[in-house]
């Protein structure tokens, strides 16, 4: 990629030249399967790295505390109206730095302390910020969960799928304020739909936290919560390739609650340079190349999960319709740990993250399940082949996990793979 006219000066920094170095050197020569991780094209990238860090610009367009910011004002405006007309969505704040920011604003915008929300159970792949004791959220705010059905061996009728009886249950017991959809390690397409019409049954309002799929949305790979909810919101560097931060849609009526609980009400001064690389994400998304990137990602993850189960790995829910493929260990190896298996993973050069699945026996610190993506390495070019030969190498690898001589073995597979398929090297301008 191009260097920008300040890159010189970080060799003035051989510390930090060094880490970035040996980063670079990870990331394009292992493989990228965290499910919320992907590689931002450069011209995110650029904007990220740009003079618009130095600017101070408190408020909003066209109403801010501090002077000079003419340009700042266009470039927030460009960022919101790209972002509206990607999702369809009446109002747009792009200024939460992060997807957990954007979470607690909506709550604080549109709800007051202690009233409760119906949210997905943390161990069934729920969010932190949905409740979970270890989040500002669950002291603020009461949360009741929903989970998902119990796993079926029936292959029609796998199970591990959002309750929706459930929800209607808990919803009419507990008439909370909020119904929040959406997940952190769940596989399967989340319909709008039937959430909306509980919603409606309880007259509560309808928070879809798309953080994950927001890119799939955008492709068109996945129903547009937009016409169902009250407030949506996401990250902008999982599937949707951005820059690290957060972002909200709302109807017209909550746009100045949510606007206030994101500033004043969380956050001092906006990062204008990561709002300048969310414009130049959202203009990437909406264009055709984009689809044809998140319905690969969605081919990927189908081809990944079958190869998986083939490798005897069982699939959590029976498969996946996303861009990640949740796997319980228990059926390849009884005595495998989520951690064991992503430690010797990362021997091999193969970046996974260690996850609970539905009934858990383990604890969230050990596992019984493993999380993998394939969004990143799509990103990177590769294909169905690709993916089935990556199962290939994770099985092997796990398979003879107390075999030095192997993992070193699969760890130059890995690396032959990444040469021909370095994101950066191939990356072509959308
Ligand atoms: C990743 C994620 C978030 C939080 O995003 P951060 O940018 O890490 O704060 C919120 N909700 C869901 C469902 C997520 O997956």
């Amino acid at each position: 990629m191009g260097s920008s006219p300040f890159d010189a000066w970080i060799t003035n920094d051989p510390e930090v030249t060094s880490l970035l170095a040996r980063e670079w050197e990870r990331q394009t020569t292992t493989l990228q399967l965290i499910a919320s991780e992907n590689f931002a094209s450069p011209a995110v990238m650029a904007a990220t790295g740009s003079i618009l860090t130095n600017k101070y610009a408190e408020g909003y367009p066209g109403r801010r505390y501090y002077g000079g910011n003419q340009v700042v004002d266009e470039v927030e405006e460009l960022a919101r109206h790209r972002l509206t007309s990607l999702f369809g969505a009446d109002h747009a704040n792009v200024q939460p730095h992060s997807g957990a920011n954007a979470n607690v604003a909506v709550y604080q915008a549109l709800l007051e302390p202690g009233d409760t929300i119906l949210a997905m159970r943390l161990d069934q792949g729920g969010h932190l910020t949905h409740g979970s004791p270890a989040s500002i959220t669950s002291k603020w705010w009461n949360f009741v969960s929903y989970g998902v059905t119990p796993r079926s061996d029936d292959p029609a009728h796998p199970g591990e799928l959002i309750d929706f009886d459930n929800v209607r249950e808990l919803a009419h017991a507990h008439r909370p304020k909020m119904i929040l959809a959406g997940a952190t390690a769940y596989a399967r397409i989340i319909d709008p739909a039937p959430f909306r019409e509980i919603a409606d049954e309880v007259g509560a309002l309808l928070m879809f936290d798309s953080a994950h799929v927001a890119g799939l949305i955008a492709g068109g790979s996945h129903p547009n919560p937009v016409p169902f909810s009250d407030v949506v919101s996401f990250t902008t560097h999982k599937t949707l390739r951005g820059p690290r931060g957060g972002a909200i849609l709302c109807r017209e009526e909550f746009a100045k609650k949510i606007d206030s609980a994101v500033f004043p009400g969380q956050q001092g001064g906006p990062l204008e340079h990561a709002i300048a690389a969310k414009a130049v994400s959202f203009k990437e998304a909406s264009l055709p190349s984009f689809a044809t990137y998140t319905n690969q990602i969605v081919a990927n993850s189908k081809a990944f999960a079958a190869a998986l189960g083939a490798e005897g790995f069982r699939n959590v829910s029976g498969g996946t319709e996303n861009h990640m493929v949740l796997l319980d260990l228990r059926q390849f190896d009884e005595e495998l740990t989520g951690k064991v298996a992503q430690e010797v993973l990362d021997r091999a050069g193969i970046t996974t993250n260690r996850n609970t699945i539905p009934d858990d026996p383990r604890s969230p610190f050990i596992t019984s399940g493993l999380r993998v993506g394939t969004a990143a390495q799509t990103t990177a070019g590769m294909k169905e082949r690709e993916f089935a030969a990556i199962a290939a190498m994770m099985a092997r690898a796990l398979r003879h996990r107390d075999d030095d001589a192997e993992i070193v073995q699969v760890r130059s597979d890995v690396a032959a793979l990444c040469a021909d398929f370095n994101p950066y090297g191939s990356f072509t301008k959308l």
